[in-house]
């Protein structure tokens, strides 16, 4: 049992949200919070110490970790061409080290849990040892219906495999990689799974305005990419059906940044979530999510790096920083109190966890770190937050101190 005390605890939970000069008892899960809770020494954190739930990045694909300046920015066709381009030798460039490297970034910047996307099984071996939390998404991605039936049985194979490392910090998943690029069939047979084992999804959805014009119309520059690479000539899916097949599911929609107002109505009435990467949305040119809309529709969203295929960093602070500094029509004040919480309880729900609050029954997923001076305005406590912070001083996963 540990009790530990800071300046600012931030617990996320509903109304009280910052406790001053407060404790928190934990042992594998948090006992109880507030102030003289019992006779345990407190460990005080220090001089402007602030303990919160630690961070969790919902949408990852470690697999392209191995990239820095290999891809084409700018522009999504010409991004996507470069993946399909360089995507074998990027996995081959990921080893041990590379994948070492990518879980270190997360962890010193405050990450207790990950989704990850895997669509070759290469990173299992990987995830399975280090101290991180895991969702393990394995994706089914391809159209063309001669090889359906292969694409589908390697999705089985992988998912069956990793199905093997469940425990209490793995848990696997599915994900649909997007409207375009998979056969209704297999989106339909994958669906089933999940939702007889309840394992939760995701699925990229309104990435690029290609996609917008694709399949609403079958036209503009995703036209020429599918008859060139699969010999597709109109879309197999409207987005709105492609919504409604994941109703009572527990779904994250990636991107959203071309949906419109009814299709985030349906992922509002299936109670689906949804996940903002601005800065994989900016470097691919794709345009910036309307968080104001996705908030008009009570949709919980949360924040999300995205793989290094589109993205510099793994950093959920910088993330967060680049979506308070982006996001330019929301009050920066109460903005940066919805990306905090976006990175912890909405995130935690979206993959299904017992963390991302700090009260009793949850797990003891804990962060702490230190402010550069007092925050005199503690209406100003969240954004301080996300401008002065990059790195944690301590991390704790199920009650466990991680070496950082
Ligand atoms: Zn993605």
């Amino acid at each position: 049992m540990l009790k530990l005390k800071a300046d600012y605890v931030l617990t996320f939970k509903e109304k009280s949200d910052i406790l001053l000069n407060a404790e928190v008892l934990f042992d594998k899960k948090i006992i109880k919070v507030g102030y003289n809770l019992d006779e345990t020494p407190a460990v005080y954190l220090g001089k402007n110490s602030v303990l919160m739930p630690a961070l969790i990045n919902n949408h990852t694909h470690l697999e392209f970790s191995s990239n820095k300046t290999t891809l084409k920015y700018g522009d999504f066709i010409t991004w996507l061409n470069s993946v399909i381009q360089n995507r074998e030798n990027l996995f081959t460039k990921c080893n041990s080290k590379c994948y070492k490297d990518s879980i270190n970034e997360m962890k010193k910047s405050g990450i207790c849990a990950f989704g990850e996307i895997s669509s070759s099984g290469n990173d299992l071996k990987y995830l399975t040892k280090q101290p991180l939390k895991v969702v393990y998404f394995n994706e089914i991605i391809g159209s063309n219906p001669a090889v359906a039936d292969i694409l589908y049985q390697d999705f089985l194979a992988r998912l069956e495999n990793s199905k093997k490392y469940e425990n209490e910090k793995f848990k696997t998943g599915i994900s649909i990689h997007s409207p375009y690029s998979v056969h209704p069939v297999l989106m339909d047979k994958v669906i089933d799974i999940a939702k007889k084992e309840e394992m939760v999804m995701q699925t990229h959805f309104m990435e690029s305005n290609a996609e917008r014009l694709w399949l609403d119309q079958g036209k503009g520059e995703f036209k020429l990419f599918f008859e060139q690479n699969f010999k597709l000539s109109h879309p197999l899916i409207k987005p709105i059906e492609f919504i409604q097949k994941f109703k009572d599911t527990k779904t994250t929609f990636i991107h959203c940044v071309h949906a419109n107002e009814k299709e985030l109505e349906e992922i509002s009435n299936i109670k689906g979530f949804i996940s903002h990467c601005p800065i994989s949305n900016r470097l691919l040119n794709t345009g910036l999510l309307n968080l104001e809309n996705v908030k008009n529709k009570l949709i919980d969203y949360s924040v999300a790096t995205d793989g290094k295929s589109s993205n510099y960093s793994l950093n959920l602070f910088k993330e967060i920083r680049a979506a308070l500094l982006m996001q330019v029509e929301l009050h920066p004040k109460y903005l940066a109190k919805d990306l905090l919480k976006a990175v912890t309880i909405n995130a935690a729900k979206s993959l299904g966890l017992n963390n991302g609050s700090i009260e009793p029954t949850k797990d003891a997923d804990l962060i702490s770190f230190k402010l550069p001076e007092k925050v005199n305005d503690i209406d100003n406590l969240f954004l301080q937050i996300i401008l002065h912070t990059n790195e944690v001083d301590y991390l704790y996963i199920n009650g466990e101190e991680i070496n950082l």
